[in-house]
């Protein structure tokens, strides 16, 4: 059985349970033909949503992508195409860039959604990030860009990333639709969205939100911190239990156990973790099992 879809906002986007992302595509060394291949493991088992952002792979991921779907451009209807603006890099790429910044000025929102569609090849994005709060954001000239933007066709929803609710309550305050996620980071190896309100403002919006580093980036199987030890042996012991799931599958499934429909963006540049990720989309742990995974993270039971 392939990934489900979800809404991630009432009357909104179609989304898969699970989505990849490719900040890491351009470390995976594939073929332009590689990168195709990769892509429709992916669609063909559901998971249809892919995360960008403009910098990722020091700007050079969405190019990557965009390749690949020009050699196959019946894809790009196939998929919903996230990405994300808002962060300068200093970078080799953007000589004009002298310190690593947040930029959500009208002009660079603009400009960056523009220089998006080019490296996608596709003429729009259906759903822009902002990226990071931008301690410097005029909220009636983001959201001016972003309205703009949407008016425009070019991108087809917004949404924000690693936002405070105050943050999100401000930019939503300005804008003539509703945004439809906050992408943070979260995972069994981080816990912090579960109690700084995040879930708290996305359940009561009834909004999905997605969880970056799902795996804690690859930290959860090969730490040696005294939580990772005592994370992989409460993922082993619930794996069992489920019949014999692997540990990132227990993992994904905690985290798709949260009632706010939680969207994991999956890291794997490899087709057998995709499978097992889609895998484990149907698994379902009991609310003790959760529990006990909770507990092994914390390294204490709940209160
Ligand atoms: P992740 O899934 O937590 O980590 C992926 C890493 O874990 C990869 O290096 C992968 O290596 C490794 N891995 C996965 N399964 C494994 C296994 N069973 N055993 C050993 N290693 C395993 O996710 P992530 O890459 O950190 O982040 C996922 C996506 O989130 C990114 O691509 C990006 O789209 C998004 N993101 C967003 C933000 C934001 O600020 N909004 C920030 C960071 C990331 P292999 O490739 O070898 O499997």
């Amino acid at each position: 059985m392939g990934v489900s879809q979800i809404a991630i906002a009432a009357n909104s986007l179609i989304c898969s349970r699970l989505a990849l992302g490719v900040w890491r595509l351009a470390e995976w060394q594939m073929q332009p033909r590689e990168r195709v291949a990769f892509i429709e493991t992916a669609l063909e088992l559901g998971i249809t949503t892919i995360d960008h952002a403009d910098i990722y792979g020091n700007y050079t991921c969405e190019g990557l992508f965009g390749d690949a779907l020009a050699l196959k451009p019946g894809l790009r209807d196939q998929m919903q195409l996230i990405t994300k603006c808002d962060i300068k890099l200093v970078s080799a790429n953007r000589p004009e860039h002298t310190i690593k910044h947040y930029d959500t000025s009208q002009a660079h929102i603009v400009a960056s959604v523009e220089n998006s569609l080019n490296q996608l090849r596709t003429d729009r994005v259906d759903l822009l990030l902002l990226h990071r709060p931008d301690p410097l954001m005029d909220a009636d000239e983001t959201a001016e860009a972003l309205m703009d933007l949407k008016q425009a066709g070019k991108i087809l929803h917004v949404g924000v990333s690693n936002f405070q609710p105050s943050q999100f309550d401000l930019l939503a305050s300005r804008l003539n639709f509703p945004i439809v996620t906050n992408q943070v980071e979260f995972s069994v190896t981080h816990l912090t969205p579960l109690y700084d309100g995040t879930f708290d403002q996305c359940q009561r919006l009834r909004i999905a939100p997605m969880a970056w580093s799902p795996l804690g980036g690859g930290d959860l199987f090969q730490s040696d911190s005294p939580s990772a030890k005592r994370l992989r042996s409460a993922l082993q012991t619930i794996g069992e239990q489920l019949g014999n799931a692997t540990i990132d599958q227990v993992a994904l499934a905690w985290i798709l156990r949260h009632p706010a429909n939680i969207i994991p963006v999956l890291g794997t540049g490899k087709r057998d973790r995709l499978q097992s990720a889609a895998a484990a989309a149907q698994l379902q742990l009991s609310r003790e099992q959760w529990f006990y995974i909770l507990a092994a993270s914390t390294g204490a039971p709940v209160p």
